[in-house]
């Protein structure tokens, strides 16, 4: 267990949370400075890579962990840290972009099912199926009588998942509007950044309301225990890497994972 209150991140189902009173830029659950809680990352993180080593030798449970968050809210820098010490043998970001015309041509799910993680395998989701539900809804990509559905079908397909052995844990990348603003400006004003600049990141801006609405419809309506949302404050970035490593682990232990049996044969052996 760690000092860390964590369980006040976790959407339960009846919440009603509401983005805008929720503090993007909230550190209070940490008792130290910045310096301190990125040693402290360094240790979660070995811990993390442990428990990893553990599940990756067991194969007996499948782990998909998904990222969401506006544009510039850190999920690429957060999967970066969070996931420094583990070993990348048995690891895998997905990335889901804009479709293309094949995935298009097939249901929103196609391209998702395909990546899902098998037993011993931990998937992470850079972006996910609620793309189909937020992206798709704001820009109007397809009318709200085929979005609309997609919201019991995403709850009945993460389902599907659980019942078959998957542990999923979504984080929610919080960020405010001026925190964004001043990322974006950071892009424009780096040469190193300028290749993530991307014409919809100021299109999708002007959205930002209607993303809110649309995040808030999809933390109240698909958080269960079974596959709960986490609502990470994530306007600093140490905070945010903290946190999410710290309920990972808690997450983890709780499995209580052991290493494989060994082959009794072997074991008090001496090589010569
Ligand atoms: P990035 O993650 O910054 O590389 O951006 C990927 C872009 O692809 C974002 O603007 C997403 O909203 C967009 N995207 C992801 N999934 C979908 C989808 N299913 N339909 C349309 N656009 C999507
Ligand atoms: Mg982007």
């Amino acid at each position: 267990m760690s000092e860390l209150d964590l369980k006040k991140y976790l959407v339960r189902e009846n919440d009603n949370i509401n983005l805008k009173n929720i503090d993007a830029n909230e550190y209070n659950t940490f008792n130290g400075t910045k310096e301190k809680a990125i040693k402290k990352l360094n240790d979660i993180n070995i811990k993390l890579e442990k428990l990893h080593q553990i599940y990756y030798s067991g194969k007996k449970h499948k782990i998909l962990i998904i990222f969401q968050g506006m544009d510039a809210s850190g999920k690429d820098g957060a999967i970066r840290n969070i996931f420094q010490s583990v070993n990348p043998t048995g690891v895998y970001v997905a990335h889901f972009g804009s479709p293309s015309k094949l995935e298009l041509s097939h249901d929103f799910l196609w391209r998702v099912h395909n990546k899902v993680p098998a037993d011993g395998e931990l998937v992470i989701f850079n972006r996910s199926h609620y793309e189909d539900i937020l992206i798709v809804r704001v820009q109007n990509l397809k009318p709200q009588s085929v979005w609309q559905k997609r919201f019991k079908h995403i709850i009945d397909f993460e389902r599907l998942l659980y019942d078959e052995g998957t542990h999923i844990f979504k984080f929610f990348l919080h960020i405010s509007k001026d925190e964004q603003r001043q990322r974006l400006q950071n892009r424009i004003d780096n040469p190193d950044k300028h290749w993530k600049i991307e014409a919809n990141d100021f299109k999708d801006r002007e959205l930002w309301d209607e993303y809110i609405e649309a995040y808030n419809d999809v933390l109240n309506k698909t958080s269960f225990d079974w596959a709960p949302w986490y609502i990470i404050p994530s306007n600093k970035k140490w905070y945010r890497d903290l946190i999410i490593s710290n309920i990972l682990v808690d997450e983890f232990t709780k499995l209580k994972m052991e290493y494989p049996k060994p082959i009794n044969s072997y074991l008090g052996k001496v090589i010569v």
